[in-house]
């Protein structure tokens, strides 16, 4: 029997556009409304839970999950385009807290001026008075006009290459950004382990030796996973004779042999499409000296949370 107070249990807050606009995504994986936005449900005391769970955070699972719950026009949210993805997480956030959130931010005027006077007790006397503000201040943002304000992806994106190749790119997938995120974190964190580590203390060639082999391996490892990354993002390369290459194998084999300036400029267009979206841009004005700076929208996405996003 269906129940009927289920109709009332969860309601969709809002409805937004997403950055692939109805382009990009296979047929029936998103069911849109009638003007091509997709609706957003509340977060349920559950996602909530699942938020606190480090492993689930750090895995990624966390996001994918969050987004089937409340975005259940979705299917399979680890296929979302990264773009897209960052958008519906804020959208939650909004459904679910208001559409007012907190960022936080040091006024750098502020500080920068305390540096200079290098006295506490100045400093101190100063705050005080109302001459600086060194402390955290608050900038409210109105999620729905970042919301209201995304930009969109373009049908198709192609890279040439000097020899005729054109590389058909696009973003990242959700889970292939959340995989490489975690990959990048971990190796960022034995890389200062080894960093850290002070071999000159054991004065040992065979510790030193060992210590050295372990960092390269690492630096190999961010290669290959910067290779394959690249890789993930490209749809297909069409050939002088247009001939098309779909396979991942033979792509990944291209993308390992090539010239690093390729590989480079590939990272880089890649990254820009991963940024696509969401205006990430809010204006704080210290209520102390009142100079306005920007910084980054903060706190909507747990990718951006652990410090992934780059
Ligand atoms: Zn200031």
């Amino acid at each position: 029997m269906n129940n009927p107070l289920l109709a009332y249990a969860r309601r969709p807050e809002l409805s937004v556009k997403l950055p692939s606009n109805g382009k990009w995504y296979p047929d029936g994986m998103i069911k849109y409304t009638l003007n091509g936005e997709v609706e957003v449900y509340p977060m349920t005391p559950k996602d909530e839970l699942m938020l606190l769970n480090p492993d689930a955070l750090l895995s990624g699972e966390a996001n994918i999950r969050l987004i089937e719950s409340c975005v259940p026009s979705v299917k399979n949210a680890g296929d979302l385009l990264y773009p897209d993805a960052n958008v519906l997480l804020l959208a939650i956030r909004r459904a679910t807290y208001g559409k007012t959130m907190s960022n936080n931010f040091v006024c750098p005027v502020c500080s920068d001026k305390a540096l200079e006077i290098n006295d506490e007790n100045k400093i101190s006397e100063m705050e005080t008075k109302g001459e600086i503000l060194t402390e955290t201040q608050t900038t409210n943002v109105d999620i729905d006009y970042f919301l209201q304000t995304i930009s969109y992806l373009d049908e198709k994106y192609i890279y040439y290459t000097e020899d005729g190749l054109k590389i058909y790119y696009s973003p990242s997938l959700l889970k292939d950004k959340l995989y490489y995120s975690l990959m990048d974190f971990n190796n960022r964190k034995l890389i200062k382990y080894f960093r850290d580590y002070d071999i000159e203390e054991f004065n040992k060639d065979e510790i030193k030796k060992e210590v050295s082999q372990k960092m390269n391996e690492i630096y190999l490892n961010i290669n290959d996973e910067g290779n394959k990354m690249i890789t993930d993002s490209i749809r297909y390369i069409k050939l002088p004779d247009d001939g098309i290459v779909d396979d991942k194998k033979l792509i990944l084999e291209y993308i390992s042999q090539t010239k690093s300036t390729i590989i480079n400029d590939l990272h880089q267009k890649i990254k820009e499409l991963n940024d696509i979206g969401i205006n990430k841009k809010v204006e704080h004005i210290c209520k102390c000296c009142g100079n306005s700076f920007e910084e980054q929208l903060a706190g909507y996405n747990q990718v951006d949370f652990f410090g992934f996003a780059s």
